[in-house]
């Protein structure tokens, strides 16, 4: 297999197909800290896309109760388990040596999914890339084990006020609201024997060509993530598209300029935990430098936003602000060694963090750049940091700033929520 270059890895990784990148590529940052399980995204994703006969199992946007719930069931756990048996003892970090553009978290030590498939032939005969095809069963129950918790101290004594304690809950659980990574390497398109797979190079958005597929199910099997998904009526495929007419800002309705707009799933997060953008890509694959790019920002220059089991080697596009009240060694399985880091930098944000976090569905078009406009200091809060000490944070009333990709100003917002009193006159409503 050809090598290519893994950031998240830190290192070069064996890969089906020669190393090639698009100018921009569709990213998002989902904030695990607020996301409250309603499934709004998910039925605005189901109501826009997969309403139809053949589609009734398949969820493009899903949001699962970590630890037990998964859709499929137990697809985490069961492909992390895979990893184990061929790779035991070896799936690890070197977090030693870092360095903010080449290996931000350090360097993976382990086996992706596609070298250990190269290592490790199955009995079946020759994989691209490590997997397996879910059962029937497995699809059935998109939100099974919704809002179970579990916890070492779950038992029938407990203290339950003491469970909820920061800076990690014995008792705990939380939602992870999923969509397809628009991998840079993706697993689906690396399996994918008709080649009917395709990584646009305007925006880096992953689609399956209906026209060529066969339903042969390598996709549903070589992607990680399982979020490409077999339609019986068709006999293809499907997957998420990133809604492309929206981020090709022909939605005039959300876009009367023509300028990108985020999904549908993304637009309609009540939890406000969703921010989606397009970074740029130079010819190296390295993400251009911009700072005042809010998925910059956060992802790249604050490591408050890591990937999704970065350790399976698709370099996914979809990143994460850790739920911090969780144990260390389940976020560190899921989102690498920049864990303690994010959740550290979340915990007590200065003022620029805080105010690209007010960004979050602030706006549908996506935004390009941020200002900050500096306000006076409002409050001072005591704050639990995750070394269980304690830290003063500073909350200044600044206002922030959000352009879309014409450099139009789309959204200004400051910190402290404006709050309006009501004249104390009689309303129809008053008793
Ligand atoms: S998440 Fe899965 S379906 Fe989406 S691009 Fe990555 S490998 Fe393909
Ligand atoms: S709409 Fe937002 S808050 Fe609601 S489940 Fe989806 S990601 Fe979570």
């Amino acid at each position: 297999m050809p090598s290519v270059y893994n950031w998240q890895l830190g290192r070069e990784m064996s890969y089906p197909h020669e190393e090639r990148h698009p100018k921009w590529q569709f990213a998002f940052v989902f904030n695990l800290n607020r996301c409250i399980g309603c499934q709004t995204c998910t039925m605005s994703c189901k109501s826009t896309w997969t309403f139809s006969k053949g589609e009734e199992l398949m969820w493009w946007n899903n949001v699962e109760s970590k630890p037990y719930g998964g859709y499929p069931q137990n697809w985490d756990a069961k492909l992390l388990d895979m990893l184990e048996k061929v790779n035991p003892g070896a799936q690890v970090w070197d977090a030693q040596e870092t360095d903010p553009r080449k290996k931000p978290y350090g360097t993976f030590d382990g086996l992706t999914i596609f070298e250990a498939a190269e290592k490790h032939p199955s009995a079946e005969g020759p994989q691209q890339a490590l997997g397996y095809l879910p059962t029937d069963d497995e699809w059935r129950s998109p939100n099974i084990h919704e809002d179970t918790p579990t916890g070492d101290h779950f038992t029938k004594d407990m203290q339950f006020g003491g469970s909820v304690q920061l800076p990690e809950h014995k008792v705990w659980f939380f939602h992870l609201a999923r969509i397809c990574n628009h991998c840079t390497y993706p697993g689906c398109l690396g399996s994918c024997p008709r080649n009917a797979i395709y990584k646009r190079p305007e925006d880096g958005v992953v689609l399956i060509d209906q026209s060529r597929c066969r339903g042969y199910r390598k996709c549903v099997e070589g992607c990680p993530y399982k979020k490409a998904m077999y339609r019986p009526t068709t006999r293809t495929s499907e997957k998420c598209i990133a809604c492309f007419p929206r981020v090709e800002g022909k939605d005039e309705l959300v876009s009367p300029t023509g300028a990108p707009a985020e999904t549908r799933c993304m637009s309609a997060c009540v939890g406000k935990i969703r921010m989606q953008g397009l970074v740029e890509i130079d010819d190296n694959g390295e993400w251009v430098p911009a700072p005042k790019s809010p998925l910059y920002y956060l992802i790249r220059e604050r490591q408050i936003a890591l990937p999704l089991y970065p350790q399976f080697g698709t370099e996914p596009n979809g990143f994460y602000i850790p739920a911090r009240w969780v144990p260390r060694n389940y976020l560190i399985q899921m989102f690498g060694p920049g864990v303690e880091h994010a959740i550290d930098q979340y915990s007590c944000p200065d003022r620029v963090p805080l105010g690209v976090m007010q960004l979050f569905r602030a706006q549908r078009q996506i935004l390009f750049r941020y200002e900050i406009d500096s306000g006076e200091k409002v409050a001072e809060v005591e704050v639990t940091m995750p070394d269980g000490t304690s830290k003063t944070q500073e909350i200044f009333n600044d206002t922030v700033i959000g352009y879309n990709k014409l450099d139009e100003e789309v959204v200004r917002i400051t910190v402290e929520e404006p709050t309006f009193e009501r004249p104390a006159e009689i309303h129809v409503n008053s008793i």
